[in-house]
């Protein structure tokens, strides 16, 4: 199947889930799963599939972000990273992909996306997954305890981010902010972006670490200077 066939139906698919979505009327619980997906990795996946499994979710909504604030280095075209998730997610009736942030101007705070979920969708909970390094992080973000009130916080345990300081992090912020926010032990997967664009950069394989038609994008859009 050709590239654009792909992204094609991984977006049929998608408006197809997120209109089921919508015309849910009972109170549903929604894990928000944030982040630059530059690109989208198995880590990503199988930590949201494991918590929305252990927390009985409903849905995940993967939202890649816009311009992100933190990451200043030039990331890829957002609407290449969004076909990325999208193309990742579209066999898991569980997974669907939003692109309100990808469809801002401005930088994207996730303050202002919780407020915007919100408001669009009266009935839903909602539990926002961090990997641990973004939990011991969350204190630099726009109007945090604002967050902490719109949802309640799940850091899962990430490859490389000490346990103990997660949990010390944990606590301090239940106290500061009474925050909501469990921290659930998540089966590891030492894998990054960052780490997928180096192997890319350096022509090793990145096969079994991305979906094969995330692979297959990548190649064809010439992403990460594949193979020079
Ligand atoms: P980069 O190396 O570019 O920062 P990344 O792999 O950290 O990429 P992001 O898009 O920055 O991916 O992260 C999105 C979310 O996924 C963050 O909450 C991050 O903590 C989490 N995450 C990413 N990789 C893992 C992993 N291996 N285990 C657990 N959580 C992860
Ligand atoms: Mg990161």
């Amino acid at each position: 199947m050709s590239i654009e066939n792909l992204i094609k139906r991984a977006e049929d698919k998608n408006t197809r889930k997120l209109k089921n979505f919508e015309n849910k009327s009972k109170n549903i619980k929604v894990g928000i799963m944030g982040g630059t997906f530059d690109p989208i990795h198995y880590a990503h996946l199988a930590t949201a599939e494991f918590i929305r499994d252990r927390y009985k979710l409903d849905k995940i909504l993967f939202i890649p972000s816009g311009t992100p604030p933190h990451k200043s280095e030039s990331i890829t075209n957002k609407f290449d990273r969004y076909n990325m998730v999208n193309i990742a997610t579209e066999n898991n009736e569980h997974f669907l992909v939003l692109d309100l942030e990808i469809k801002r101007n401005k930088k994207t705070y996730t303050i202002d996306t919780l407020k915007d979920l919100k408001k669009t969708y009266k009935n839903i909970d909602i539990y926002f997954i961090t990997g641990a390094d973004a939990i011991c992080d969350i204190e630099t973000w726009k109007d945090v305890e604002e967050n902490f009130k719109l949802a309640t916080f799940i850091a899962a345990t990430r490859p490389g981010i000490s346990l103990l300081k997660v949990q010390e992090k944990i606590a301090s912020l239940k106290i500061k902010y009474n925050a909501n926010i469990i921290d659930v032990y998540v089966p590891s997967l030492d894998i990054s972006s960052t780490y997928i664009r180096n192997q890319l950069k350096e022509n090793h394989s990145v096969r079994y670490l991305v979906p094969e038609n995330v692979e297959n994008y990548i190649k064809y859009k010439m992403l990460y200077r594949y193979g020079e």
